[in-house]
């Protein structure tokens, strides 16, 4: 299961509701923090969900409207200490540009005070943690080096407990034993095989984030059938030229890939003034009726094949 908070859900510049690109990713006791617009520390404030453990970062790609925040946020962790450490991962051309806002900028020859860790990404799986793992894959963006994250939880192979309860294994180490696929032996001498206990594997919940993108097409294959897709859509169709001019999706675009690719939830976000909320819901939801156009402090969960809103933002 994974939860996605929503801290900043506006295109280029900050609206009166809505801030700049920034959520969080949660699962268990991992925490990842996905770009960081200007402003995105009050956002995380207001949520009232602390800085503790935000101590991984991933960005999607370079422009400002996704990266600028990390400079208050490296500040504030100067001084506070919340986290002593901070890796943030992001492709080439971004990580470039991390470095000299963080160094150039904000740390001027000063020694980090915090250990910050500039990790570039490649294609392929970056991060393990628990039973998640994260791959970043290329996505098509103005600049290079841009991508998207798969976020996946392993498979699991549920208990039977009535099995466990029919071949007599009594409740202790040997069951947390076999759950953990270790073969065992019982008190009275029996040996146990974990697949007497253990059923078939179940899929673990998938969700893919994917920041600005231009085109669709490449991404079919890592969003099919994953449980919830996370995606911008700053155009409506009837401007659909700057859509492409700018490398960026209309509402119907997102809604197309989501539908093309059987995802179980589509949200939306990297919303734009230009436009009222409820028509880009409109156009999606045309095409894929399982969408939602997210706000900011939105936060949902995600399981397979169940999607859930736990707290809604009114505005
Ligand atoms: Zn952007
Ligand atoms: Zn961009």
């Amino acid at each position: 299961m994974f939860e996605i908070l929503f801290l900043g859900t506006s295109a280029s510049a900050p609206s009166i509701h809505r801030g700049l690109s920034a959520q969080v990713i949660m699962h268990d006791e991992y925490r990842f923090l996905v770009d960081c617009g200007e402003g995105t520390q009050r956002q995380i404030l207001q949520a009232g969900i602390g800085f503790k453990r935000l101590n991984r970062i991933l960005i999607t790609h370079g422009h400002l409207d996704h990266i600028l925040g990390l400079a208050g946020l490296l500040s504030t962790f100067s001084r506070w200490e919340a986290i002593d450490e901070l890796e943030i991962f992001a492709g080439h051309w971004a990580l470039e540009r991390i470095r000299d806002l963080l160094f150039g900028v904000v740390l001027r020859g000063v020694r980090p005070p915090i250990a910050i860790h500039l990790r570039e990404i490649k294609p392929g799986v970056f991060l393990e943690a628990g039973d998640i793992r994260v791959t970043a894959f290329p996505v098509q963006h103005r600049g290079p080096d841009c991508f998207g994250y798969l976020f996946e939880e392993e498979s699991r192979r549920p208990f039977l407990a009535e099995q466990a309860e029919a071949l007599g294994i009594p409740p202790g180490p040997w069951r947390r034993d076999l759950v953990n696929g270790q073969r065992v032996t019982l008190p009275d001498g029996r040996q146990i095989d974990p697949d007497q206990v253990l059923g078939p594997a179940r899929p673990g919940t998938r969700l893919v984030h994917v920041g600005d993108v231009g085109h669709t097409a490449d991404l079919l294959a890592v969003c099919q059938d994953v449980d919830a897709l996370v995606i911008e859509a700053t155009y409506l169709e009837e401007e659909v030229e700057m859509a492409r001019d700018f490398a960026h999706l209309t509402a119907r675009q997102a809604a197309e890939l989501a539908r093309d690719a059987g995802v179980g939830r589509l949200i939306l976000t990297h919303i734009s003034r230009r436009y009222r909320e409820r028509d880009v819901l409109a156009e999606a939801q045309a095409v894929f009726p399982g969408t939602n156009v997210a706000r900011d402090f939105d936060h949902f969960q995600v399981r397979r094949g169940e999607f859930l809103k736990i707290e809604a933002n009114p505005e």
